[in-house]
């Protein structure tokens, strides 16, 4: 580790809660696909903050919506009206196919706000009896990091020393429309579910599982809420991974890539008639909806049309999982994904991934581990296939020295 490397992380360890354990870059710089550390090395990065840089590092026209607004005005609270709001929610609306949509800031708020619709659509609309409402969620879920929402995980870790937990959620297994089918009773509004699985460690469900769980939950009277925070805005290949089998959710969840890596940006979208069980009062947020959050999700969205992201996820993301899978490594269990969404599951007699991972670092690519054995790649959409090229030679060469 280089002496400036040294200094920078010995003084964030000093003096931030030990909640993460990066891997040891101290990052200075980023543009486009690249990063550069404080030794001056530069990088590939293949995770994009969990997607959240689908656009890329300092995207220029999301940089100038941002410096622009910023000269204007940047929050007004709720209490009053701006002049960003309406037009950014408009877009997303339009772009998204829905009525509405209702502005937050990170991801878990919106799964929250998401679960406060659900249950008071359930008690206003399907006259589910008071505090009786379930909402169904799948086993190896990630949805954030609240009370209420580790509180339905499935990992230990997460929950671990967090407790007493909010009831009113059932775990089902992934993939599985069957066991959705048998868990829903006449108190279920909702069923919460990743269209891939991010942090599960890239799961991708079998083909037709969107469209089961749609008939499903639309015969039974039950709320589709889909967390796209992660696989939204392009990364699968599709603006929406439910696009990929036709099928629009009840309640749709968005953030990360919103903000163009620049600001947290989430919204929840919905049609009027679950929308409108909000009233004045019921729900908010001081810096939800703010005026500069706005003009940044707009260039946000503006980036991703022009340049066609999901177009580009699609056809570089097959590319690039045909390519890993030609990587004849004896270590490699499986390679999948869905667009620009890979994971490459290491077998467990070769060890945790996070040490591919640090090989692939000293070789220039930054991506992390998740759930101990998968490696995740997940580049910003703006990668060309020459850079995945690249990607690819140092990749080989760390999958295939062990
Ligand atoms: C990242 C993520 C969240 C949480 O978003 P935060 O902005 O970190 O709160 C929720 N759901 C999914 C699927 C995610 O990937």
């Amino acid at each position: 580790m280089g002496e400036l490397t040294k200094k920078y992380i010995e003084e964030a360890e000093r003096y931030s809660a030990h909640n993460y354990h990066p891997l040891d870059v101290v990052l200075v710089k980023g543009e486009g696909v690249w990063v550069w550390d404080v030794e001056g090395n530069k990088y590939l990065d293949m995770l994009s903050a969990y997607s959240a840089l689908n656009q890329g590092h300092r995207h220029p026209e999301i940089v100038k919506a941002l410096v622009e607004q910023a000269g204007r005005i940047t929050l007004t609270s709720r209490a009053f009206h701006n002049d960003k709001m309406g037009a950014f929610l408009k877009k997303l609306c339009e772009i998204a196919g829905f009525e509405k949509a209702l502005p937050m800031n990170t991801g878990a708020e919106a799964v929250e706000t998401a679960i406060k619709a659900a249950r008071k659509w359930g008690y206003l609309k399907k006259k589910v009896e008071k505090d009786k409402a379930e909402i169904i969620v799948c086993e190896n879920n990630f949805h954030g990091r609240t009370t209420t929402i580790v509180g339905f995980s499935s990992e230990p870790q997460y929950r671990y020393g967090f407790g007493p937990f909010t009831p009113g959620f059932k775990l089902i297994p992934y993939n599985d429309p069957k066991a959705l089918e048998d868990a829903i009773t006449e108190n279920t509004v909702g069923f919460l579910f990743e269209p891939v699985q991010g942090e599960g460690g890239v799961i991708v469900p079998d083909e037709g599982y969107y469209r089961k769980v749609r008939e499903i939950t639309r015969r039974h009277n039950v709320l589709l809420m889909a967390d796209e925070i992660q696989t939204g805005f392009g990364r699968t290949g599709r603006l929406f991974a439910l696009e990929h089998e036709g099928v629009k959710p009840d309640i749709l969840i968005v953030g990360k890539a919103l903000g163009g890596g620049v600001y947290p940006v989430s919204a929840i979208l919905a049609d009027n008639h679950i929308m409108d069980v909000f009233t004045p009062g019921d729900h908010g947020s001081t810096f939800g909806g703010n005026p500069l959050a706005c003009a940044v999700g707009m260039a946000a969205l503006d980036v991703l049309v022009k340049e066609k992201l999901p177009e580009r996820a699609q056809e570089l993301g097959e590319y690039f999982m045909g390519e890993l899978r030609k990587i004849n490594s004896p270590a490699v269990k499986e390679v999948r994904g869905k667009g620009l969404l890979i994971g490459v599951e290491i077998k467990e007699e070769y060890g945790d991934a996070r040490p591919f991972c640090e090989r692939l670092k000293e070789r220039g690519i930054l991506a992390k581990e998740t759930h101990k054995q998968v490696i995740r790649f997940a580049p910003p959409l703006i990668i060309k296939r020459e850079e995945i090229d690249w990607a690819l030679e140092r990749i080989r060469e760390v999958l295939l020295e062990v």
